[in-house]
């Protein structure tokens, strides 16, 4: 029930929209998967310590100490909350994107990366950009599949082929931001490692549905981001392994990363580097969104996801169910219907350009969801176009112009404080919508849809 989840409750509740007629609403946040609201109570814990914060690891007063136990003690509810191994680190960067670049760049030269062509482009483009050599593996049509293209693919690429060191590395995500569907994180990992392949999970979508435990999963790294799980100051996480991050050059380079820096005979400078999450967090840090990602995962914890996840499978029982009933709607999955999903899902509806339909669930009824390709091109384009895209078009741009042809979707997602009532209000637009739909005019100015 509800009340299950009313530790969970979140800023915004309240919150009243216009609509086109002049009226006013209250907002339907629906749009968890981009950004999700704060908890209150994370939003109060940071209050509680806002007039105390200082300067991290950087200065000798009461505050400078007090904000340094806070941020270390940060850290110690992160690698709890993810149920880290003895020796793994958490390195707190600005998001998930922020994350997987670190990664990418403290990878041992000539590692080569997998990943499904399915991805997130955080989880896509950070080994490319990189320079290292990519394998990307065409959309998988169910988990048992992508579970044999992973086999496949590894054996037929043995470590040996590769370059220095022989490293690979394989990125997938949890749950997708598009379908919401849940990948078999446990099992590909399983795969990997037979194959003496490292694997770094994108929980970006996945640890605000689910407890991520990294022993039990046994991934390696996982990544998430602060906004997504109901802490919005601008603070993402990497944690795992710490050998290769040692190893390391820096994220950046800077204060805070370097333990003594010495003026040479020759004129040069010698730099020694931190080992640990310090090599990678050059710079004041953010403490107070490190702060408040520990509060939310103290919140989580605490509230159980066993409630949250209760009340979730409920509301996307309820959605799908009234989406099913309205024949201009397909729901895109990669999976199939029977398929486990968190509270993100996408569709298109029939005679609709997706940026007008979402323009008007926000306009006329106060429904905030997202629409377009959703930072995962080549899936959506797949899923929308149903065509094969190769991950060199990734990054393209998408007409979304009235007329022109359109492959974009609508997304709607939700988690931790999202009333019955905005499902069945957003359910209830789209059938007006679909079978009324024709009275409302949209055009574009500057590239956004308006009433
Ligand atoms: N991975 C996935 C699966 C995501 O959904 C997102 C955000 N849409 C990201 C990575 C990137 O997260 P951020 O924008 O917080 O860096």
């Amino acid at each position: 029930s509800l009340d299950l989840c009313a530790p969970l409750a979140v800023l915004g509740a309240d919150v009243q929209v216009p609509l086109v007629s002049g009226e006013k609403v209250g907002y339907a946040a629906l749009d968890y998967a981009a950004s999700s609201p704060a908890l209150q109570r994370v939003w109060d814990e940071v209050a509680a310590y806002a007039p105390y914060y200082g300067s991290v690891h950087r200065g000798a007063g009461y505050l400078s100490q007090l904000s340094t136990d806070l941020f270390e003690q940060s850290r110690r509810t992160v690698a709890d909350f993810l149920d880290l191994r003895e020796g793994d680190q958490v390195v707190f960067t600005r998001a998930t994107t922020d994350s997987l670049n670190l990664l990418a760049g403290a990878l041992p030269a000539g590692t080569r990366v997998f990943a499904f062509e399915t991805e997130h482009h955080a989880s896509l483009l950070p080994w490319r950009q990189a320079g290292l050599p990519v394998s990307y593996l065409p959309s998988p049509r169910s988990p048992e599949e992508a579970v044999a293209a992973l086999a496949e693919a590894l054996a037929a690429q043995p470590s040996q082929e590769e370059g220095a060191g022989g490293h690979r590395l394989f990125c997938v995500t949890g749950a997708s931001n598009v379908t919401g569907e849940l990948w078999p994180v446990a099992e590909l990992t399983r795969v990997a490692h037979q194959h003496g392949v490292r694997v770094v999970l994108d929980a970006a979508q996945l640890a605000p549905h689910h407890r991520v435990s990294v022993r039990e999963l046994d991934v390696d790294w996982v990544a998430f981001s602060g906004h997504k799980l109901y802490a919005p100051f601008g603070a993402g996480v990497l944690a795992g392994r710490g050998d290769w991050l040692d190893a390391a050059e820096p994220y950046l380079a800077g204060g805070g990363a370097s333990r003594t820096v010495a003026r040479e005979v020759d004129g040069s400078v010698a730099v020694e580097w931190h080992q640990g999450p310090a090599r990678h967090e050059a710079g004041s840090p953010n403490v107070i969104g490190a702060y408040a990602i520990a509060a939310a995962c103290r919140a989580l914890t605490e509230a159980g996801f066993e409630a949250l996840q209760a009340r979730e499978q409920y509301l996307i029982g309820r959605l799908t169910a009234g989406l099913a009933e309205i024949p201009e709607v397909r729901v895109l999955s990669l999976f199939g219907p029977q398929a486990a999903r968190v509270g993100v899902l996408s569709f298109v509806v029939q005679g609709w350009n997706s940026s007008h339909f979402s323009a008007a669930l926000s306009a006329e009824y106060g429904i905030g969801v997202r629409d377009g390709l959703f930072c995962a091109h080549p899936l959506v384009r797949t899923l929308v176009g149903g065509e094969e895209v190769t991950p060199s078009q990734c990054g393209a741009p998408e007409p979304s112009l009235p007329g022109e042809r359109s492959l974009n979707a609508i997304r709607v997602s939700f988690g931790a404080g999202t009333p019955e009532e905005h499902i069945d209000r957003f359910l209830a637009a789209v059938r007006e919508l679909v079978s009324d739909g024709a009275r409302w005019n949209y055009r574009n100015e500057g590239g956004r849809c308006v009433a």
